[in-house]
C-alpha cells in the first residue's frame, strides 16, 4: 500500500507522477536524478503549481538559471524581484537605476525604463520610483526638503524624450512639483557593447524571500529526507511539522539565511568546487536535526526540521547536484584534533 509522504493518502490510484527531489526547472542529473513515487498526484500537482514556480520565477537562485544556461519553459516574469544597476564608476549618476527586468531567453538584464527619482535627506539616498509607482510618493517636507527652489534634489531617467514626457505628466497628474532642466538620456555607458554588438549591463537583484519561497526549499530537504532516508524514517510523527509547513503551509519551521559556504571546512581553494551546483544535507545539531540547502554557492539557508530529535550517524547525509551528472556524496570528516 503506497502512502503519500506529505498528504498521507493511501488510494493506490493517486500515484501515477513522479515527484523530482530537485524541481527539473533547475535540471536532471543523469541516470540517477532522484525522484519520488511515494508523492500523490494531487500534493505533486500543487507542488508543480504553487512552490516550483515561485523558486524557478521569483528567487535569485532561479534567475542564476539563465546564466548557468537552464532555460524555463515558462517565459514569465518575475513579480518579486527587482533589477537595478550597479553602482560602479562607470555607471556614475546612474548607479541604482531601476533596469527593466532581463531578457528571458538570453538571461541578460535589459536598460532603465522611465523613472523617477527624489533624494530623502532623512536618510540620504535616492528613492527610485518607476512610472506605475509615482502615485504612491507623499512629499513630505521633512522627508525631501521644503518647497523651495533648489532644496529638493529630483531627477527623470527617461530612454526616449516621449518616456520623459509620460514621467512628468505623470508627476503633475499627482501633485509632485518637478522643476525641469534636462532631460537625461541613455547613459552613456548602454553605448558599451560586447565582442557580438550586444550592450552588456551589470546589474543587482533584490528579491523577498518569503514563506512560499522558504517552503519551496523545505519541500526540496522533505523530498532530499524520504530518497536517502526512506519512507518509513519521515513517516514518523517527528516529521510532522516539516510536512504541515511544506504542503499545508503550516506553522515556519525556524532557520536562518547566511552567506557562509556550504562545504565549509571540507574544501581548500583548490579543491574547490565550481558554483553551478545545488547543495543539500541533513545533519544532527545542538540536539535538533538540521537541514541546510545552497543553490549555485549563492546564499545558505538553515532549517530546523525537528527539534530534540536524532538521527543515526548513519542516517547524516549531504550530496552535490550538478545538472547533467550524477549526484556526488558528500563524506563525513571529523576535524583534527
Ligand atoms: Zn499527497
Amino acid at each position: 500500500m503506497m502512502t503519500c509522504v506529505y498528504c498521507r493518502i493511501t488510494d493506490k490510484g493517486f500515484f501515477k507522477g513522479r515527484e523530482h527531489v530537485i524541481p527539473r526547472s533547475f535540471g536532471t542529473f543523469g541516470p540517477k536524478t532522484p525522484t519520488l513515487h511515494c508523492v500523490c498526484d494531487k500534493c505533486n500537482d500543487y507542488f508543480k503549481k504553487d512552490l516550483d514556480q515561485a523558486l524557478a520565477r521569483d528567487t535569485l537562485e532561479g534567475i542564476t538559471r539563465y546564466k548557468k544556461g537552464l532555460f524555463s519553459r515558462q517565459r514569465q516574469f518575475p513579480k518579486n524581484l527587482v533589477f537595478t544597476l550597479e553602482e560602479r564608476v562607470d555607471t556614475g549618476d546612474y548607479g541604482g537605476a531601476i533596469l527593466g527586468g532581463y531578457d528571458p531567453t538570453t538571461g541578460k538584464l535589459l536598460p532603465p525604463v522611465a523613472q523617477f527619482w527624489i533624494r530623502n535627506i532623512q536618510v540620504n539616498e535616492w528613492e527610485r520610483y518607476t512610472l506605475d509607482q509615482i502615485k504612491y510618493i507623499k512629499i513630505i517636507d521633512e522627508k525631501y526638503g521644503p518647497n523651495t527652489p533648489g532644496s529638493r534634489e529630483m531627477r527623470i531617467l527617461a530612454p526616449t524624450k516621449d518616456d520623459y514626457d509620460l514621467v512628468t505628466s505623470e508627476l503633475k497628474k499627482f501633485g509632485i512639483p518637478y522643476k525641469e532642466k534636462e532631460i537625461l538620456g541613455l547613459p552613456p555607458f548602454l553605448k558599451n557593447t560586447d565582442s557580438k554588438g550586444k550592450v552588456e549591463i551589470q546589474g543587482r537583484i533584490h528579491g523577498v524571500i518569503d514563506k512560499n519561497k522558504k517552503r519551496a526549499f523545505v519541500k526540496i530537504i522533505f523530498n532530499f529526507a524520504t530518497y536517502y532516508l526512506g519512507e518509513e524514517e519521515v513517516s514518523k510523527p517527528q516529521w510532522d511539522k516539516v510536512r504541515d509547513f511544506v504542503r499545508n503551509n503550516g506553522e515556519i519551521l525556524s532557520g536562518r539565511i547566511t552567506q557562509e559556504p556550504f562545504w565549509n571546512g571540507q574544501e581548500t581553494d583548490k579543491m574547490c568546487f565550481t558554483d553551478n551546483s545545488y547543495n543539500i544535507r541533513i545533519e544532527n545539531k545542538n540536539a535538533n536535526v538540521l537541514g541546510t540547502i545552497q543553490f549555485y554557492n549563492l546564499l545558505t539557508y538553515e532549517f530546523i526540521l525537528i527539534e530534540n530529535y536524532s538521527l543515526t550517524l548513519e542516517q547524516e547525509v549531504a550530496y552535490r547536484f550538478t545538472p547533467g551528472e550524477e549526484p556526488y556524496v558528500g563524506i563525513k570528516m571529523s576535524k583534527p584534533e
